[in-house]
């Protein structure tokens, strides 16, 4: 028997956690499940404001949100409405003006440069429209790339990049450059790039605003293989199809959160 609870989840500002409570079926009054989902992001009154000239421009108003672990969300909203910029800071490449940014229980908001980078290492990787790869490097050194950061031996970089693009699908390309790759290959490619630090959260802006429509099916099937296997998984898109593949849609206006679905 398959219940949905989506409209009972509710947020306890306490343990930090959202709540799916039940405990009695409505009707058949028997015991039911109570199950916790960890939240992973919670945004309260997050602004960002950009001055231009004499004028400010508020990118972000006030805005409200919260993530729970693994879980698969769509950000969608009109051009201007702060999409780009909730996604540098909820990746931690930017600070807000102003609220709280909590990742992991931990208030980022105001942290400095150094300990931003620290984190974003850590937990986060990015996908882009542009693909962003380095042209004269081939896929398995753009994908090594990122370890250098981390630590790792030479060896050690080329064996974990390797891997990833193996599991990306790319087993054949490694020694292929960017202009030797399709568009789809090439987003393979930064997928493999952002997966290879092993982040907890994916954060893609437009990841198939450049590709044909199968190619935008095949790196979406991607992101789903990356969320069962337990990422977070957050991806900015104007395309209601594409949104359709994440499991809660968020829709921006005028740097608030306008709606939510289930
Ligand atoms: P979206 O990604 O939803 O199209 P953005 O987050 O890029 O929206 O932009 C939100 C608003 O902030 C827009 O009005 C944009 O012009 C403004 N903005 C974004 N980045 C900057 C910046 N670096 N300096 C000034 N204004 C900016
Ligand atoms: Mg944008």
């Amino acid at each position: 028997m398959v219940i949905r609870v989506h409209s009972n989840i509710h947020r306890d500002r306490h343990s930090d956690a959202r709540k799916l409570e039940f405990t009695q079926h409505p009707e058949l009054n028997i015991p039911l499940y109570l199950c916790l989902v960890k939240t992973l992001i919670s945004i309260e009154g997050l602004r960002k404001t950009y001055h231009v000239g004499s004028q400010d421009v508020h990118a972000l108003d006030g805005l409200d949100l919260s993530i729970g672990q693994n879980e698969y969300v769509a950000l969608m909203g009109p051009s201007g409405s702060g999409k780009s910029t909730l996604m540098n800071v909820l990746g931690c490449l930017d600070s807000p003006t102003a609220g709280t940014y909590h990742l992991n229980q931990q208030n980022v908001a105001q942290l400095e440069e150094d300990a931003l980078a620290e984190i974003r290492n850590r937990e986060i990787g990015f996908v882009f429209q542009t693909f962003n790869l380095l042209p004269r490097y081939t896929a398995l050194e753009n994908v090594a790339l990122p370890l250098i950061y981390a630590g790792f031996s030479k060896e050690e970089r080329l064996e974990r990049a390797a891997e990833v693009l193996r599991t990306v699908g790319l087993a054949d390309r490694m020694e292929h450059k960017p202009n030797e790759l399709s568009g789809g290959q090439r987003q393979r490619v930064a997928v493999a790039r952002a997966l290879v630090n092993r982040p907890s959260i994916i954060l893609a802006d437009e990841p198939t605003g450049n590709l044909d429509t199968a190619t935008s099916l095949e790196i979406m099937a991607l992101f789903g293989e990356i969320q069962a296997a337990g990422n977070t998984v957050i991806l900015v898109t104007h395309e209601e199809d594409i949104a359709a593949f994440a499991h809660r849609v968020i829709r921006l206006r005028d740097g608030k959160v306008e709606s939510t679905s289930d």
